[in-house]
């Protein structure tokens, strides 16, 4: 290595045994944002072990200068993440909404019947193919959280324990069990291996079989800074633009795309075999192509822009906070989701700041937020609280948490909301 490039790497944070790309092999060179050390978003803790020792890994995404790719390192092994998860989908009624607007859109514009196959990549509980079974459409999940898996098999979601990749995908077949329709929804995000996964896509699907999968937007991410939904379980966030290299690489066509309003703005985006002609691309895909291009997301400083708004947010947070405490206000969360400790371990917000949470999944009341030890607990604490001030931490469903707990106004109580900028709405108002 020169002198000079020694040089440019030490600017740009650059360290022995730099990474790689996951998807073109680059070195990747360029810091996209640093958030610093963070424990895992999903490790919450009982009261027995918040004087142990916690894991903290950093939470510094790179963005790849070859193909775009924006990106966290493995420090974990999805086997570490996943093996027991307690993120059930069946908690959020606007998921469960979402998920059976998608299955009834998708029998009839793909003619799906009781001779189709409906496969769903980390199906989760069930939430999903349940409204396929009603259909009497068969269906397979491949999920590989065992406790999870268990709840989907208990409503009759027959569900296989597995990560899935280019392997389970050819033993799928070996066993007959090729798909019609293939849908993964918040599962390419969490992939490390992410060429060996795609490839198993393609394995799995029939050749006029579709593939659909959501992810969130990395457009939106930026656009509305929510930097809180980076944490160690999402490996990529993907433009449209890098999605479909990356599918094109594997013989992939992304034929349509839709913009959603999930998980603060996500893409479906439809693939088929780049044999198969019977479903031509629609103008979706050019016009979003086209609009990326003109935000600038084949530009680098684009991507080197976002770091600097980040800050400015954990800024304006820690000052409502610090201003809310002097004037002696009782401030408390609701929900625990992977984002809000994202968001807190970042600020360092913890109970100082923050008395309790609530949550109404059963499984995370009792048990404490990673590396905050915030307590959270049933939903029914705030009214005996009767807090000022309530941080609305899964703000990609602040609507809905709004009109559930409206009854703050009671007491004056008013909600904040912390991204995309820090926001106080009055019960009642918007
Ligand atoms: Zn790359």
């Amino acid at each position: 290595m020169s002198t000079n490039s020694a040089e440019h790497h030490l600017k740009n944070g650059m360290t022995a045994g730099q990474p790689r790309c996951r998807f073109c092999g680059t070195e990747l060179r360029w810091t996209f944002v640093d958030l610093g050390m963070s424990p895992l978003c999903e490790s919450y803790l009982r009261a027995d072990q918040l004087n142990r020792m916690e894991p903290f890994y950093p939470l510094h995404v790179y963005v790849c200068e070859q193909c775009f790719l924006v990106q966290l390192q493995e420090y974990v092994s999805p086997a570490e993440i996943f093996s027991e998860y307690a993120y059930f989908s069946s908690y959020s009624d606007t998921w469960l909404r979402h998920a059976e607007a998608y299955a009834n859109l998708m029998v009839r514009r793909f003619g799906l019947d009781t001779t189709s196959r409906v496969v769903e990549i980390a199906s989760n509980d069930g939430y999903l193919l349940q409204y396929f079974v009603q259909s009497g459409i068969p269906v397979l999940g491949v999920e590989p959280a065992a406790n999870v898996a268990e709840v989907a098999i208990g409503k009759g979601v027959p569900t296989r324990v597995e990560f899935f990749g280019s392997s389970v995908a050819r033993q799928m077949v070996r066993e007959g069990l090729q798909a019609d329709l293939i849908v993964g929804n918040n599962v390419l995000a969490q992939v490390p291996a992410l060429n060996d996964f795609v490839d198993g896509l393609r394995i799995l699907l029939r050749p006029k079989g579709v593939i659909t999968i959501e992810f969130p937007h990395l457009m939106r991410l930026m656009e509305g800074n929510q930097f809180d939904t980076i944490y160690h379980e999402h490996f990529s966030y993907f433009s449209f633009i890098t999605a479909e290299k990356i599918f094109a690489a594997h013989k992939l066509v992304l034929f349509d795309v839709e913009e959603l309003s999930t998980h603060g703005g996500s893409l479906r985006i439809y693939a088929r075999h780049l044999g198969d002609d019977s479903k031509p691309v629609t103008p979706n895909v050019s016009e979003l192509r086209a609009q990326e291009e003109r935000v600038g997301f084949t530009n680098m400083s684009t991507y080197r822009s976002f770091a600097e708004r980040v800050k400015e947010t954990k800024c304006k947070l820690l000052e409502f906070l610090i201003e809310a405490k002097r004037a002696g206000k009782t401030v408390v969360g609701y929900g625990a989701p992977g984002k809000g400790n994202t968001l807190l371990n970042y600020c360092g917000i913890r109970t100082d700041f923050l008395d309790f949470t609530v949550d109404r999944n059963p499984y995370k009341q009792g048990l404490f937020l990673p590396g905050t030890h915030i307590p959270i607990y049933h939903p029914d604490k705030l009214p005996n609280a009767r807090p000022d001030y309530v941080l609305i931490l899964p703000w990609n469903f602040k609507e809905e948490i709004m009109h559930q707990i409206g009854y703050i106004r009671e007491w004056g109580g008013r909600f904040i909301v912390p991204i995309p900028e820090v926001r106080i709405y009055t019960p009642g108002e918007s």
